[in-house]
């Protein structure tokens, strides 16, 4: 029966091969969305493990006391990872989005400012917005995380009103757009260390506005931020 079963999986591997969302190869049986070789050489910083290094830090400086941080991939534009970031968002990428997140959440389990993170919370798409799409990238994100590291997914945070998609717009006006919008759903001045997990980081107005909110709201506890990936012009 489960020889079978591989005969039909090889039948239909042959007549729709799998490709490696990263560089688009064939990829080999036991190979899940990305090939060994793009698993091996995309470009991936490490400085969750030390987080006096963390670039992450040093960019959201003076406007986030940001504790622990980690990026999965660096990233720059017609590259393998702008392949797997443009899957996940608009291609029903939820599978890999988890996928890395687990990679991500495995790397996460063996570092020390892990040890007291209470909540994973994911940065909210707006409803309409994860209506269209099917899901929220970023939630997707923090379930791979949260089962490789047992941290539950705390959602305490809400958008508030529909925006625009924010690619194509400059910093200030990213902030203005982004300002504002998210709300908390609990009381969060429970909690003592939260970590927030997007897809990208780019200038960092978001996570600024939903840290600002968190703030407003009552929380004092620290903040940690994790993503999928970041841009490599911020290194
Ligand atoms: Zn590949």
């Amino acid at each position: 029966m489960l020889e079978n079963l591989n005969i039909i999986d090889d039948f239909i591997s042959l007549i729709y091969p799998k490709i490696c969302v990263s560089c688009k190869e064939t990829l080999l049986k036991h190979e899940i969305y990305l090939c060994e070789k793009c698993r091996e050489n995309l470009p991936r910083p490490k400085f969750h493990i030390n987080i006096e290094e963390s670039n992450i830090r040093k960019i959201l400086y003076g406007r986030i006391p940001v504790f622990g941080s980690a990026a999965y991939y660096l990233f720059h534009k017609k590259t393998g990872v702008q392949n797997i970031l443009h899957h996940i968002k608009y291609k029903k990428g939820k599978d890999l989005a988890q996928t890395i997140g687990s990679w991500m959440g495995y790397e996460l389990s063996t570092c020390e400012w892990i040890k007291d993170v209470e909540g994973v919370v994911p940065i909210p798409l707006h409803p309409k917005k994860q209506l269209e799409r099917g899901y929220n990238q970023s939630e997707e994100y923090s379930k791979g995380i949260s089962n490789e590291t047992k941290i539950p997914i705390i959602n305490v945070l809400k958008k508030d009103i529909y925006t625009t998609t924010q690619t194509k717009k400059k910093r200030f006006e990213r902030w203005e757009n982004v300002k504002d919008n998210f709300v908390v759903s609990e009381n969060v001045s429970q909690y003592n260390h939260l970590m927030l997990v997007d897809d990208v980081l780019t200038t960092g107005a978001t996570f600024e506005a939903a840290y600002n909110t968190l703030v407003k709201s009552g929380y004092k506890g620290k903040i940690s931020i994790v993503v999928i990936a970041m841009a490599t012009h911020l290194i």
